[in-house]
């Protein structure tokens, strides 16, 4: 039996844990041999560009809109190496283009949505493995949010870049996909390693967090991670990337495994949220 004391001292030692993560940053990082940095666009949506520690090579993600990137690539001593593409949504492929032209970067997409996507230099099949200085890229299929959406996954970096398919806290919309293929490609997702660092294409957190705690009043995962986010936000930073197994234990989206009746219901539900 815990005596009460031992209890106090349990409790106050997660809260300075807490504490410590809820001040630490984690809009930058090292993951691997790559530097991540998360780059706001537009209203809010994020890029992701990753800086090579030794060659510089840089692989950007979904770039939305082109200042910011060619303000970033102006501080930085590297090169503009490839740009990866999640799905065919002007948010996500504004700038692919424009940036191709000056900086002579190659774009890579999925195969499948090759004719709505910017033209590419590389096309990848869903489910195939590429590398990029080394470096060994998985491109997974994940209709729903569109029917061509891919996802990347670094395995051996272990980051995850889900474009508008798994958001912290939420999903994306069903423009194109059936309810049954979003869950399974939120499924695909969730089955990656725990320690995986999502990094997906909007600042959804709050807004997601506010449907998501009143669906789920009762869960200490989601509150902490809510909590976290405030905090976050109110120092202007990303609330992304964020640990999958943090989304695994809060996003009410990826607590519908196996249940596409509820799936379906609470994904109509969040459409009508406001
Ligand atoms: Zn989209
Ligand atoms: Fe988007």
């Amino acid at each position: 039996m815990i005596s009460q004391e031992s209890a106090r001292a349990k409790s106050a030692a997660v809260a300075r844990r807490r504490a410590k993560l809820v001040g630490m940053p984690r809009h930058a990082g090292r993951y691997g041999a790559w530097h991540l940095f998360v780059l706001p666009a537009l209203s809010d949506n994020y890029m992701y560009a990753l800086r090579h520690a030794e060659t510089g090579a840089v692989v950007l993600v979904d770039p939305g809109e082109m200042a910011p990137v060619v303000n970033w690539l102006g501080m930085q001593q590297c090169c503009l190496h490839t740009i990866l593409l999640t799905h065919h949504h002007q948010d996500h492929i504004g700038a692919a283009a424009g940036l191709r032209d000056v900086y002579g970067c190659r774009i890579l997409g999925s195969a499948q949505d090759r004719m709505r996507l910017p033209p590419l230099d590389y096309e990848a099949e869903v489910g195939e493995c590429f590398f990029i200085e080394g470096e060994r890229i998985a491109m997974l299929g994940v209709p729903g949010h569109t029917l061509g959406h891919v996802a990347y996954h670094l395995p051996d970096a272990g980051l995850l870049f889900s474009g508008d398919t798994l958001f912290s806290l939420g999903c994306g919309r069903l423009f194109e996909g059936t309810p049954e293929m979003m869950l399974e490609s939120l499924e695909m997702l969730a089955a990656l390693p725990d320690e995986t660092m999502l990094c997906c294409g909007h600042e959804y957190t709050l807004a997601n967090a506010r449907f998501a705690l009143a669906h789920d009043p009762e869960n200490a995962a989601l509150r902490a991670r809510y909590e976290e986010a405030v905090a976050l936000r109110a120092r202007g930073l990303p609330t992304l990337p964020v640990p999958l197994h943090i989304e695994k234990a809060a996003n009410p989206f990826l607590r519908t495994m196996g249940d596409v009746t509820r799936f379906a219901k609470l994904r109509a539900l969040k459409d009508a949220f406001s």
